[in-house]
């Protein structure tokens, strides 16, 4: 079939068809999917893990992403942590919805990303949202860095949770789907421990380090506590561009240069 015969059958079929129709769908995915930012890497600082530490863990990201910068490009997402998880715990004590804790722990995030911002200001980073990540590819040309609040923008509008009221999709999924919405080169979440464990290594000694892992092999291990939010997982069995992530330890220096540069110094998770 050329272009234009598949184009034409196309908007044949979206006149005719309802849009959940088979054949419809697989008619609109024939054209490869576009990377809009393939040579960006985006990074998502943890909140709890890294930024909650204060100075002593900030400081050195700070120099680290600044250094890294003149080499790569990178959007840097920002976790909300413990502030967050206090405002939910307010919010749903009074009994509101989900929509609403999605933009009380967003502005936690969102406060990161500003204090973030403000330490990186020197180096010319800028923190951008809303209508201005719109210019995110200027400023990551400019200056090869652009922070951003990991919280994804579903505002009201987060999906409801099986159960109770936190908002099932919060800043590691906000960022994954930043990565894979822009096509980027790769995802890589910073955190406080070494890569994904078999249990939580806080509270369980026994816990063992997994260098990799398929998305199937995980759920299929069904452990405890993960160390990045399990719908990640989900969004990631339908990624046309990052089909697998890497987990390190920000407390470790140099770690997310080497990351970067494609070396396996934490856990990955892939699709396959
Ligand atoms: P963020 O700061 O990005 O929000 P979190 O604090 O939510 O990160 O997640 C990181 C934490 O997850 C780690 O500090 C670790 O204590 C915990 N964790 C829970 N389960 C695991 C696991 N299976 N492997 C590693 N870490 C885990
Ligand atoms: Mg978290």
């Amino acid at each position: 079939m050329t272009e234009a015969d598949s184009s034409s059958a196309l908007e044949s079929l979206l006149l005719t068809r309802p849009l959940s129709d088979p054949e419809l769908m697989a008619a609109s995915g024939t054209v490869p999917d576009y990377a809009v930012l393939p040579d960006v890497s985006v990074l998502k600082i943890g909140g709890q893990s890294l930024i909650d530490r204060g100075r002593v863990a900030v400081y050195p990201l700070v120099q680290e992403l600044a250094a890294i910068k003149r080499s790569h490009k990178i959007l840097i997402g920002t976790g909300g942590g413990t502030r967050a998880r206090h405002v939910y715990a307010l919010a749903a004590e009074l009994g509101l919805p989900t929509g609403v804790l999605t933009g009380v722990g967003a502005a936690v995030a969102a406060q990161n990303a500003q204090m973030l911002g403000s330490l990186m200001a020197r180096h010319g980073v800028p923190v951008v949202g809303g209508g201005a990540f719109d210019a995110v590819a200027l400023y990551l040309a400019e200056c090869g860095a652009a922070i951003f609040s990991g919280m994804p923008s579903y505002d009201m509008w987060q999906p409801v949770p099986a159960e109770g009221v936190i908002p099932p999709y919060r800043t590691d999924a906000g960022c994954y789907l930043v990565a894979e919405v822009y096509g980027a080169r790769q995802m890589i979440f910073v955190k406080d421990e070494d890569g994904l464990y078999t249990a939580n290594p806080k509270t369980d000694p026994s816990a063992e380090l997994i260098e990799r892992i398929t998305i199937d092999e995980l759920i299929g291990l069904d452990l405890p506590d993960l160390i990045i939010e399990r719908p990640v997982l989900e969004l990631m069995r339908h990624a046309r561009h990052v089909k697998s992530v890497q987990v390190i330890n920000g407390l470790r220096p140099g770690l997310i240069s080497r990351a970067l540069r494609g070396e396996h110094v934490g856990t990955i998770i892939a699709t396959a």
